[in-house]
């Protein structure tokens, strides 16, 4: 029997309506990868315009990341990191408290996973600073910090978040802006002002995805308007979280975002393509006064009591390690440029009534798709999935939030093969909302 008949039957699959995926033609069963492409079992080929659900930066099959998970399989698969250490996570944790400018690392396995520690070790330290009237925290509207109950409490995706409201802690809610314009910002920040002016002494943390809100379908922000909501939230005591799980290892074209506004966060959260997409690892970096503030003798009870069973895994480390080098020894972020300007010409190339917007920032991209009048289309014609479904057909796999297309490349894709991505998208929409001219 082939494969696919064997998923339906037992295979229950993330953020998939299954009425959908048990009908659609154009499902894939993805067996090899090779750079920036993946292959499925009958042999065909397709652009990875997903990076593989934006991890996958480097490409796949990547020699030097290949030979450092073979290496490391030949000493030890696992081993914990509750009371024991390893050579590589001490490696790997010096390289990136050099890198991002914090002093501690605290391991996970996820996005979700890397928000949900933060958010815990913030309550936690202000607790036992003293600071016990502080227990809310402050996200942007749209947000989206993963998908663990803590971090959906974060989210404010009503979508995706919305039924879970009961379950959740209430957060407290800063307008985000959509483009980074001064005018919508400037809105956003008084509303910003007024909400710790009003709750600033409740808060303990504020959490933020730095300059783009990925999963809300690209809105942005400025590195000055960053910069602001840092500084209000400093004024009043309160932490600042950032969450670089998607921006992070140089998808807006700078190896953190937080540099572009020049930050120093409480906490920053790094997952995604820590590992060069090749293995689940998360990390939660903290500064050391926050270290601190959990040392003391053991009965008093000072200690962060949290940790997961796969947490700084030696092959996830070997991986994140060859990242690391191969960012350094194939000039990845100094390439940088030339492929991001590539990806947008392509993008901003598409000519379509019914492309309402094109997003451009770094190696990551989105179209935003709406009726010839500039309406939504209705939910249920799903025309922004049918779109992704059909570029398959023209050789590129990229996914849809809604009626926007994400595209979010490896940062190595080549400026002809971005183009080659940007026209499978061109003739997807084509296929499903008719030709350009009539
Ligand atoms: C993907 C993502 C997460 C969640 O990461 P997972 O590894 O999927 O749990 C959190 N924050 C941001 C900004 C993300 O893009």
């Amino acid at each position: 029997m082939s494969w696919l008949p064997r998923d339906y039957a037992a295979l229950w699959h993330p953020f998939t309506q299954a009425d959908e995926w048990e009908k659609q033609p154009e499902n894939l069963v993805i067996e090899r990868g090779e750079g920036v492409f993946l292959s499925d079992t009958d042999g065909r080929r397709y652009l990875d315009g997903t990076a593989s659900l934006w991890c996958n930066v480097l490409g796949h099959r990547h020699p030097r990341i290949d030979a450092a998970v073979r290496g490391q399989l030949e000493r030890i698969a696992h081993t914990t990191m509750l009371g024991l250490s390893h050579p590589g996570v001490i490696e790997h944790a010096e390289r990136l408290t050099a890198l991002c400018g914090l002093d501690r690392v605290f391991y996970s396995d996820s996005g979700s996973t890397a928000v949900e520690v933060a958010l815990k070790m913030a309550f936690q330290a202000k607790q036992q600073l003293g600071e016990t009237q502080r227990t809310r925290f402050v996200a942007l509207t749209e947000a989206y910090h993963g998908d663990t109950v803590g971090s959906v409490s974060l989210g404010g995706i009503e979508l995706f978040h919305g039924i879970y409201r009961p379950l959740l802690f209430e957060a407290l809610r800063i307008p985000s802006p959509e483009r980074a314009e001064p005018a919508e910002e400037a809105v956003c920040l008084s509303a910003a002002g007024d909400l710790f002016a009003a709750h600033g002494s409740e808060l303990v943390a504020l959490v933020v995805e730095p300059l783009v809100q990925g999963a809300a379908g690209m809105r942005r922000h400025s590195p000055a308007f960053l910069g602001a909501l840092v500084a209000l939230a400093r004024a009043r005591g309160v932490f600042v979280v950032v969450d670089e799980v998607a921006t992070g290892f140089g998808r807006l074209g700078t190896m953190f975002a937080i540099e572009q506004a020049g930050i120093k966060p409480d906490f920053l959260c790094l997952a995604k393509a820590i590992t060069g997409g090749y293995l689940p690892l998360a990390a939660t970096l903290t500064t050391e006064t926050i270290y601190d503030a959990f040392r003391g003798p053991y009965t008093a009870y000072r200690t962060f009591f949290h940790g997961h069973t796969y947490t700084g895994n030696p092959l996830a480390i070997a991986a994140a390690n060859a990242t690391l080098d191969a960012y350094a020894e194939e000039k990845v972020l100094e390439r940088l440029p030339a492929r991001a300007e590539a990806l947008g010409v392509a993008l901003r190339g598409l000519n379509h009534p019914c492309i309402k917007e094109v997003r451009h920032f770094g190696m990551m991209g989105a179209i935003l798709l709406a009726a010839g009048d500039g309406r939504a289309f209705p939910a249920d014609a799903r025309t922004g999935h049918r779109v992704s479904l059909a570029a398959r057909r023209h050789g590129a796999i990229v996914r849809n939030l809604g009626d926007t297309v994400m595209v979010m490349p490896p940062l190595v894709m080549e400026p002809a093969q971005s183009q080659q991505l940007a026209e499978a998208i061109g003739s997807a929409i084509v296929d499903v909302l008719g030709p350009a001219e009539r």
